[in-house]
């Protein structure tokens, strides 16, 4: 639904030679974030044509915010500025943004920023700063600023691997790798002894640790009706 409203809005846009996308679908840095983390996340070759187009407008609009000037060079990610970033260049981001993340936990330090131009302006109490540069490498500057505000909060998931952004308690990337780690471990204690379940059940009702005979109950050794002597 989020996206529906999302695409109606790109759709909207009065003049179509313009660069600037009104960039609502990120109304914070936390929204940035998380939204680098969800698209690592995408398998981009099971989308469906709309999905597909929901992460090409977010993609561009993750870049081409207010102040951002965007240039054209051939291999810069976008053709025109009226062009989407493709689905392979959107692929390439995740490959480099995967490369990056395990660069730093090895300790390296070999993910470098390709050169962008920022200035920065007066703007009477505040100082505005605007970013020129290629499609391309203001994508990876984005991600590498949100990867820097957020280094303590980047976890790698116990059960796929993947690198995703600790909100709150969160121990796994999604619900679905939660919920396969959750089958895992009800896997992983076997089929269920009840006959085992049923003594502890009863050593506990009894305050007992001692082992409880095993097999039927014994007959009564005494005869059902005592003969008179
Ligand atoms: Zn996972």
């Amino acid at each position: 639904m989020k996206r529906d409203r999302l695409r109606s809005r790109a759709g909207l846009q009065r003049d179509p030679a313009t660069t600037v996308i009104e960039p609502r679908r990120f109304l914070s840095r936390e929204s940035y974030a998380l939204w680098l983390f969800e698209f690592l996340r995408v398998d981009l070759a099971q989308l469906s044509r709309e999905q597909a187009e929901d992460w090409r407008h977010e993609a561009k609009q993750f870049v081409v915010l207010e102040g951002v000037i965007l240039e054209l060079p051939r291999g810069g990610g976008l053709q025109t500025g009226r062009d989407l970033p493709t689905i392979s260049f959107l692929r390439a981001m995740q490959q480099e943004l995967r490369d990056g993340l395990q660069t730093f936990q090895r300790g390296l330090d070999d993910w470098v920023r390709p050169p962008i131009v920022r200035r920065h302006a007066r703007g009477g109490r505040i100082l505005t700063e605007s970013r020129q540069g290629s499609f391309r490498n203001l994508f990876v500057n984005n991600m590498l600023d949100l990867i820097t505000e957020n280094w303590s909060r980047i976890r790698a998931c116990p059960q796929c691997g993947e690198a995703f952004l600790k909100v709150r308690k969160q121990q796994y990337c999604s619900p679905a790798c939660s919920q396969k780690a959750r089958t895992a471990r009800f896997i992983a204690k076997g089929p269920r002894n009840y006959r085992r379940e049923y003594e502890r059940a009863v050593q506990k009702k009894l305050g007992t640790t001692a082992p409880l005979k095993n097999g039927r109950r014994q007959r009564s050794k005494i005869p059902a009706r005592a003969q008179p002597s």
